[in-house]
């Protein structure tokens, strides 16, 4: 079968892609400059590419220009979207590719007439950023959407993006018939398969470089299972709806003393940013993945090994 992936070369697409081809599909790849090689070789070299990898030219605010790519798939997984926490103008770098894009991908689903079904990645952003106060007894499920307002009023561009992305989408899919389901997952790590690191495996890194910790507390997943998760989505023909994806949430004290666990030689701090009280951990239920699915989330201390291991193949740590 024919399948779509937008932002191929991406984190967590490299890895859909990777997985799709193993499972003998073939795969339409979108990226927005296939003659980048930093963008591209780590596609090129998957096995199975060289026979039933496409790639294909496409940009989230060029009107139209995922329906030739579109056209003749089974299946869209719609990933891009910008990945950034710091921004100068929210509108133009984050909200607009994030709402258009998704937008102007789904208006590509409509007008073919081969997709059975859109997998679009969204994020645990879209879901837990209510303005509600989160206690360690507080659990977090699909049920929960993100509030807009309150993402302005905290500045949380990248969070906002992703809600009104999602948000958007579920009212043109429901206008306009499409069969589509939404990943929601948490911060991700493990194996990096793109040349460059990403903004979700940053603040691993920036431990083991000795930088204070946030006063923050999140979920993290891992990117295989992320990756997985995307492709039974649309394999089980009776997943539906919204799917939250975390092995677990922990403080970035946590994280840190992970770190020091896996590896005592390395100097990771043991200091926040700020002096006041952590902020509390909560709980995010995914027992919707786990049992719709069959997701079986793989342990947070081996996700951050894994990230680690990678950052040293690609000469990021020595
Ligand atoms: P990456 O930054 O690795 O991938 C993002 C992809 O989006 C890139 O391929 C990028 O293309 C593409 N993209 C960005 N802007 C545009 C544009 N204007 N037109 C076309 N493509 C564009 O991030 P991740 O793999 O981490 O993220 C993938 C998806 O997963 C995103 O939707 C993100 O919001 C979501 N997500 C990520 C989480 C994480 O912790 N990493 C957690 C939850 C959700 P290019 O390579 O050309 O720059």
């Amino acid at each position: 079968k024919v399948v779509c992936v937008t932002g191929a070369s991406g984190f967590i697409a490299s890895w859909i892609v990777k997985f799709l081809l193993q499972r003998g599909y073939t795969v339409r790849a979108t990226v927005r400059d296939p003659g980048n090689p930093k963008k591209v070789s780590h596609l090129a070299n998957l096995e199975g590419a060289q026979e039933r990898l496409h790639l294909f030219k496409a940009d989230l605010l060029e009107e139209g220009s995922f329906d030739s790519v579109v056209e003749g798939c089974h299946a869209v997984f719609h990933t891009a979207s910008p990945v950034r926490f710091v921004v100068n103008n929210p509108q133009v770098e984050l909200i607009d590719p994030a709402v258009k894009g998704t937008l102007n991908v789904l208006k590509s689903c409509a007008k073919s007439s081969s997709v059975k079904r859109v997998v679009l990645t969204s994020s645990i952003s879209a879901v837990a950023f209510t303005g509600r106060p989160k206690t360690p007894e507080t659990v977090v499920d699909e049920t929960w959407f993100s509030d807009p307002d309150f993402c302005r009023e905290l500045e949380l561009w990248y969070t906002l993006s992703k809600t009104l992305a999602e948000d958007a989408a579920w009212k043109f899919v429901n206008e306009n018939n499409i069969d589509m389901i939404v990943l929601n997952p948490t911060m991700v790590a493990g194996p990096l398969l793109p040349a460059e690191i990403n903004e979700s495996v940053e603040p691993i890194l920036n431990l083991i470089n000795g930088k204070p910790f946030p006063n923050r507390s999140f979920g993290w997943v891992n990117v295989k299972d992320v990756a997985i998760a995307h492709i039974l989505a649309y394999e089980i023909a009776s997943a539906s709806g919204r799917y939250i994806l975390s092995e677990r949430v922990i403080h970035y004290s946590e994280l840190a003393r992970t770190l020091r666990q896996l590896y005592p030689t390395l100097q990771i701090p043991d200091k926040c940013e700020v002096d006041e009280p952590y902020m509390p951990t909560y709980q995010i239920s995914t027992d919707k993945a786990k049992k719709d699915l069959g997701i079986e989330f793989t342990p947070l201390e081996v996700s951050v090994r894994e990230t680690v291991e990678s950052f040293r193949e690609k000469k990021i740590l020595n």
